[in-house]
This record gives structure tokens, C-alpha cells and sequence, in this order.
């Protein structure tokens, strides 16, 4: 059922992307920069070129999934994930990767879970905690999740990264990773730091937690990009 079994291995370029279409994109970016990452806003075909990774951000994955449409950004994804590019959707960007979508159909289903949308409810069920993740961390990694979706299973070649109750808050396979909360969105460059070296580069600092980062940070390149 899944695309990403068709897929050969290799390495693509030294930069990240933000899929620019809709929600959280310049709280990635600031996160990256932070680390000494190569980032850049992803909108149109050319924007893909020396891409080693691209985030799918949050923000509502009905209106994204209509824009990658819309802007024919769909099939460049699946032919640049084909050729090598490594893919981590937060949010509504899982739910864009899902394989499965409960009581829906899925979208680019790249990575096989099954996600249930809303998983907790309305908007203000939205909540903040904090979790160990072995594999992602040493340090308890601080998760926001906002009217989050909840990964209900995972398939085979999937592994499960941070399991809480009867749900799944994150998980990988070799070529994407998906979670459900937000990364962005704290001081904390765990994520990131970890996703960049999936796609094969050298991250730079050791900390994950910046202290010069705040809740407005990312305002600032706003202006820029
Ligand atoms: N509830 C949103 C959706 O279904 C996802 C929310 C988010 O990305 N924070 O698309």
C-alpha cells in the first residue's frame, strides 16, 4: 500500500525546505537556522533543487492537501521523495503522509500509519507536556499538540518513536518521519537536530534546548522570507 517501498536510497542535495503553502513555516525555518541548517521556504518546482529533506507543517491538512493540488506541488513531492528526498510532516503534515486516514482518503501516503484526525477533539483540547524520547534526545523533549491528530497504528518497517496510552505521537520509517505535536513551536531543537541527520547532514551545536529562543522569535524572519 505504500509508496515509499518503491523508492531507491540516495542522497539529494545539503538544504531543508518548508512546504510554504499553508501554516507553520517559518517557526521550522528559525529552528533550522538555529542548527546551522541551509532552510528555504518551498512553494514552486524550483525551490526543490539541493533539497536533502522538506517539512510538511501544521496548519490544516484539508486546505494543504487542496493547495498541493491546486499548485501541482503533489506529484513533485512523490518524484523528488522517489529520487531521494526525505520527508517529516508535523501535525497536519502527518496527516498529509499517512497511508491510512480514518473515515477519509489518504493523501500522499508515503508512510504506513493509520491517523485518526482531531484524535482529542476540538481546538481547546489543545495541550502541552513533555515526554522521554530515547532515540530523539537525552533531555525530556517539551510537546505542544494543537487539535492533533492521533497515529492509531503503525505498519510493518515502521517504528514507533514515542508511544503515550493507547496512541502513537511519533513514528518513522528509513525515508519519513511523523508527528503529531510540534516541534516548532518550543525551545527545543530535538526534532530538527534529529531530522537533519536523517537526511544525512551535520547539524551544528550540541544543546538541544536554545535559551535564546522565545515565543516570537521566528518573527523576525517573517519580514525576510
Ligand atoms: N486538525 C488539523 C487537521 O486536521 C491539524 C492541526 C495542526 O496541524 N496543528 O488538519
Amino acid at each position: 500500500m505504500n509508496r515509499a517501498e518503491e523508492r531507491p536510497p540516495s542522497g539529494v542535495g545539503d538544504a531543508l525546505g518548508v512546504l510554504d503553502l499553508q501554516g507553520g513555516v517559518c517557526e521550522h525555518i528559525d529552528h533550522l537556522l538555529r542548527l546551522g541548517i541551509e532552510a528555504r521556504p518551498v512553494k514552486q518546482e524550483k525551490d526543490f533543487d539541493g533539497l536533502a529533506g522538506l517539512i510538511l507543517p501544521g496548519g490544516e491538512s484539508t486546505c494543504l492537501a487542496r493547495l498541493l493540488r491546486i499548485f501541482a506541488i503533489e506529484e513533485i513531492i512523490l518524484r523528488r521523495f522517489r529520487e531521494g528526498m526525505k520527508l517529516w510532516g508535523t501535525c497536519a503534515g502527518a496527516i498529509l503522509l499517512a497511508g491510512k486516514l480514518v473515515g477519509e482518503r489518504p493523501h500522499l501516503s508515503l508512510i504506513d500509519i493509520e491517523v485518526l484526525r482531531n484524535g482529542f477533539g476540538s481546538q481547546l483540547e489543545s495541550f502541552a507536556c513533555e515526554a522521554a524520547i530515547p532515540k530523539v534526545s537525552d533531555a525530556p523533549v517539551p510537546l505542544t499538540f494543537i487539535r492533533a491528530p492521533k497515529i492509531l497504528e503503525a505498519g510493518e518497517g515502521v517504528e514507533v518513536l514515542l508511544r503515550i496510552d493507547d496512541w502513537i505521537a511519533a513514528a518513522e520509517s528509513p525515508d519519513v518521519l511523523a508527528t503529531v505535536f510540534h516541534p516548532e513551536l518550543t525551545g527545543c531543537l530535538a526534532f530538527h537536530r534529529y531530522f537533519a541527520r536523517k537526511c544525512g547532514l551535520a547539524p551544528g551545536g550540541k544543546a538541544d534546548l536554545d535559551p535564546t529562543w522565545d515565543k516570537t522569535s521566528w518573527t523576525r524572519l517573517a519580514r525576510i522570507i
